[in-house]
């Protein structure tokens, strides 16, 4: 699904350049559920920013589905973005004025699909993170879990290759982190490709892989023992 070949990521500002990541090497399979540890500042959202097809490395490969991502214009970055990867934020992201199923259906629009189609497949997404009772609710009517919630359905709606989540349970209480947890659980149970970057070890010990990163580069990279399922 993913490979990453030597790639190296340098910001330049002025005459001052920083090597954000340095030779990192990383193969992803498909249906992995993946954790990207680290310390602040060692690189986990320069390299979440470039396998989401937001940024693209300075050095090295970068295959998505066997397409060289790290070579590719602008406007076909973006629309492979579009097509095959779900983000999942920590602020949720979620437009105030819409509904829960509006902010579902968005990414649809964007898509250039049907009314009638657009409201089949929102709903099904909501129904798959157990929102299906909660169509019509604005977000500040909402928890902070099924705001979450919503965010990972507006993430799948499009039925995306890999669902990209950063710190997704970073805004919230242990209950509604439980919640979302469970959600990831269940998607990848389904086959789901899930890559998740976070702070928190407890949150890394739901996934099956961690990869820990220090100053640009790969240091560890494990199956999770003793993983916590619900
Ligand atoms: P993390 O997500 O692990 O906190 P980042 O990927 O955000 O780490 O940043 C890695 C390093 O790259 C940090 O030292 C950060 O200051 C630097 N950095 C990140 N983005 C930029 C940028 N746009 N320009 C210059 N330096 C940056
Ligand atoms: P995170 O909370 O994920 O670690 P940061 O606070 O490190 O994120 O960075 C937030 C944003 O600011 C990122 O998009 C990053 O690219 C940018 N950034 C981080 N460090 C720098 C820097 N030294 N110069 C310019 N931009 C930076």
């Amino acid at each position: 699904m993913i490979r990453l070949e030597n790639l190296v990521k340098v910001y330049s500002t002025g005459k001052i350049e920083f090597e954000a990541l340095r030779e990192v090497n990383l193969e992803v399979k498909k249906g992995e559920y993946i954790s990207i540890v680290g310390p602040s500042g060692s690189g986990k959202s320069t390299l979440m920013n470039i396998l989401g097809c937001l940024d693209r490395p300075t050095k090295g490969k970068y295959f998505l589905k066997d397409v060289d991502v790290s070579s590719l214009s602008d406007d076909e970055l973006a629309r492979i973005r579009n097509r095959e990867i779900g983000f999942v934020f920590q602020a949720f992201n979620l437009l105030p004025r819409l509904s829960a199923l509006e902010n579902v259906e968005l990414p649809l629009i964007y898509a250039g699909i049907s009314y009638s189609k657009r409201i089949k497949m929102a709903k099904e997404a909501l129904d798959k993170v157990g929102l299906s009772d909660r169509l019509h609710h604005k977000p500040n009517e909402l928890s902070g879990g099924q705001k979450q919630r919503v965010a990972i359905a507006r993430a799948i709606v499009l039925n995306p290759s890999i669902i990209m989540a950063d710190e997704p349970t970073g805004n919230l209480d242990t209950q509604s982190s439980i919640e979302v947890m469970k959600i990831f659980q269940s998607l990848n149970d389904e086959g789901a490709t899930i890559i998740m970057v976070t702070h928190e070890r407890d949150i890394a010990q739901h996934t099956k892989r961690e990869v820990r990163i220090r100053d640009g580069r790969i240091v560890e990279d494990k199956l999770v023992q003793n993983r916590v399922v619900y």
